[in-house]
This record gives C-alpha cells, sequence and structure tokens, in this order.
C-alpha cells in the first residue's frame, strides 16, 4: 500500500498507510476535504448568501399572494 501524502504537525511526512485512491490515509482524507472547503468557502459564503436572498424574496412574495 502507497504511504500516506500528509504532513503530520510536526512537517513531517504521514508515515500511514494511503487508504484512498488520492493517496492520504483517513485522517489527511479528511484535513485535505476541509483545506479544501476552507478555499471554496468564500464562493460558498456568498453563494448561501444569495439564495437566501432569492428565497426570502420568494416567501414575501408568496405571503403578498396569501394575504390578498
Ligand atoms: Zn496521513
Amino acid at each position: 500500500m502507497a504511504q500516506c501524502k500528509g504532513k503530520t504537525k510536526k512537517g513531517d511526512r504521514c508515515k500511514r498507510d494511503a487508504g484512498d485512491a488520492a493517496g492520504f490515509c483517513t485522517i489527511h482524507q479528511d484535513q485535505e476535504i476541509r483545506e479544501r472547503s476552507v478555499r471554496t468557502g468564500e464562493w460558498d459564503a456568498d453563494a448561501i448568501m444569495k439564495a437566501v436572498i432569492g428565497f426570502a424574496v420568494v416567501g414575501v412574495i408568496i405571503l403578498l399572494r396569501f394575504r390578498r
């Protein structure tokens, strides 16, 4: 089995066996996913904000229609 591509807190190469095709052990696999979500965090927050505003507008329209 291949060695994990991740690094320990000390900066050393992780000595665990890579459990997935990407070449990371279970610990660093999670870390990689977290780092990826941090990198795209700004875009996600913007997209969520637009979605929230969109739903709010739709909600107000529905509310106004029901009141008539
Ligand atoms: Zn690792």
